[in-house]
C-alpha cells in the first residue's frame, strides 16, 4: 500500500560501515536529489577498527546526506556467534536495538543483506533483522524488505537459485557514478586491506570492489 503525502523512507541495516555504500548505493543516488526520500543507515559492527571504521562511516553519511546514522558498535562475534556466545553477548539486544532503530523512523523499506551471502556476518545479520521485524506487529513492519548484496551481483553465481524461492531479483540503476565514487573513496582503510591480501596497487575503491567478483 502506497502512504500518499507520506516521505519515502529508506533504512539500510548494514553488518559493517562501507556495506551501505555498495548495496544501497542506488537508493542513496535517490534520495540524495530529492527531497521526498529519506536515506537512513544502521550499522551493525564496527569492524574491529571502531575509531578508523566509524569516522569513515560517519564521512559518507555526510557526504551522501543521509538523514541520519546510527552505530550500534557490535562486534562480528556478537552477531554471528554459538548459542553460548549470544547468551554472553546479550543476543536478545542485537534484536531489541533493530526494533528501538525501525520503530523510531518508521521506515517504508528496509534494505539488508541477503540470505544466500558468503559472509557469516552478512548471513547473521540478515537473519537478526528479519527475527526483529516479524516480532514487530504487522502495522509497524515497513511495506518492502529488500536484501542487497556486496560482492557482486546476485545473478553472479549458484544464487540464482532464489528464483526458485519465489524471490524476485532487481538490478537497481546507480543514477550518480560521481557521487558513488565518492562514497567509497571515504573507506581508504579497506582499500589498504586489499592492497596487503592482493599485493596490487588499488587506486580507488571500486577497483577493491572488482576485486570481490
Ligand atoms: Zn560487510
Amino acid at each position: 500500500m502506497t502512504n500518499y503525502g507520506i516521505k519515502e523512507k529508506i533504512l539500510c541495516i548494514a553488518a559493517h560501515p562501507d556495506d551501505t555504500e555498495i548495496m544501497a548505493a542506488s537508493e542513496i543516488c535517490r534520495a540524495y536529489t530529492n527531497e521526498d526520500i529519506e536515506f537512513f543507515a544502521c550499522i551493525t559492527t564496527d569492524g574491529g577498527n571502531a575509531d578508523v571504521r566509524n569516522a569513515e562511516q560517519r564521512e559518507a553519511a555526510e557526504i551522501g546526506k543521509y538523514t541520519d546514522l546510527f552505530l550500534l558498535g557490535y562486534s562480528s562475534n556478537e552477531i554471528k556467534g554459538n548459542s553460548e556466545q549470544r547468551i554472553v553477548n546479550n543476543y536478545g539486544d542485537i534484536i531489541k536495538d533493530y526494533i528501538n532503530v525501525i520503530n523510531k523512523i518508521k521506515p517504508t523499506t528496509i534494505i539488508t543483506h541477503n540470505p544466500f551471502d558468503t559472509h557469516a556476518t552478512h548471513k547473521a545479520v540478515f537473519n537478526k533483522v528479519v527475527e526483529a521485524i516479524k516480532s514487530m506487529p504487522e502495522e509497524l513492519r515497513p511495506e518492502m524488505l529488500f536484501g542487497g548484496e556486496v560482492w557482486g551481483s546476485i545473478m553472479n553465481s549458484e544464487q540464482r537459485t532464489v528464483n526458485s524461492c519465489g524471490l524476485e531479483i532487481i538490478e537497481k540503476e546507480i543514477t550518480n557514478t560521481a557521487l558513488y565514487k565518492k562514497l567509497l573513496s571515504c573507506f581508504p582503510s579497506q582499500t589498504k586491506i586489499i592492497e596487503e591480501f592482493s599485493g596490487k596497487t588499488v587506486s580507488n575503491y571500486l577497483d577493491m570492489t572488482e576485486y570481490m567478483l
